[in-house]
């Protein structure tokens, strides 16, 4: 991803692809202050772009890093990147952090906090497996209990345990793993928020240690819509074995189907087809 043409947006200026460099002093590369943003430009539009913008800013303020720019700000600069590079069709990453500065150890008040927004094509996020369904693994990490990290947080130091599952997860074969949480519910998978079917309602982990996806959000509103009864609660291991559908969402993930998580499998079926489907139809209208 380094040597390529292209442009992004860095602390307010538009700087060729190879030059949007940092520092080895950077900050966050050594105590992972940074926040990040994944969004989707579907047609010339970002789906719900203003959402991802607050929660970025959101994301830095629960790491005390307030990022120096305005909303409005960070949506021109979505949309000057999506321009300078001639994408409708993209995703778009924007990504806040400490940079370098006076400071080396782990306060870090006297470093700047920079800005960039980058974005590039990329298709399905889990291959053919968004018509197949997905083979998730179980991973072996746990989300963390909110008292030990902010959760809510989109932050890069949330996701060194979300590399570590999915490459355990991938060296079997599978597409991603699914993890539980500190108590040992269900929680979600590495990079998307899980959804469960069984007699006509849907099932989905409480977002209380993890993070509470734009597009679960979205998706459980689709759902509400049609009038399906959608259960946010805790969920156990032991009911995998009982629930008929399963599926993903996410900016990148979108809505993809899962056939299976460790042992158990689940039909791709009608609802899920439905709601993927409308999906895919929402964020291009
Ligand atoms: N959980 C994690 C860990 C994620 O990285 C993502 C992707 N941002 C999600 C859930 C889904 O969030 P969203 O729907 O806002 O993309």
């Amino acid at each position: 991803y380094e040597d390529r043409d292209g442009t992004i947006w860095m602390d307010g200026k538009l700087v060729p692809w190879r030059d949007a460099n940092v520092h080895l002093l950077t900050h966050a590369l050594h105590y992972a202050s940074s926040v990040f943003e994944g969004e989707r430009c579907y047609n010339g539009t970002i789906f719900e772009s203003v959402k991802h913008s607050e929660r970025l800013k959101k994301s830095g303020q629960l790491l005390d890093m307030d990022i120096p720019w305005t909303i409005e700000e960070i949506e021109q600069a979505k949309y000057d990147m999506l321009k300078a590079n001639g994408w409708d069709n993209a995703y778009v990453r924007a990504i806040a952090w400490r940079g370098a500065g006076d400071d080396m150890g782990v306060a870090a008040n006297r470093n700047p906090v920079r800005l960039a927004v980058a974005g590039w094509e990329w298709g399905n996020y889990y291959g053919d497996a968004k018509t197949k369904g997905a083979r998730l693994d179980i991973s072996k990490w746990k989300r963390p209990s909110p008292e030990t990290i902010p959760c809510q947080a989109k932050a890069a130091g949330l996701y060194m345990i979300c590399t570590m599952s999915k490459h355990a997860a991938e060296a079997k074969g599978c597409s991603d793993a699914m993890m539980f949480d500190y108590r040992g519910y269900v929680a979600e998978a590495t990079g998307a928020n899980i959804f469960f079917v069984k007699d006509g309602e849907v099932h989905t982990p409480k977002p209380d240690c993890f993070l509470n996806g734009i597009t679960r959000q979205t998706v459980i509103g689709m759902l509400e819509d049609r009038q399906i009864k959608v259960n946010e609660r805790h969920i156990e291991p032991s009911e995998l074995e009982g629930f008929e559908q399963c599926w993903l969402t996410g900016t990148a993930a979108e809505v993809t189907p899962v056939g299976r998580i460790g042992d158990y499998n689940f039909e791709v079926g009608t609802m899920t087809r439905e709601i993927a489907d409308a999906y895919e139809t929402l964020v291009r209208s």
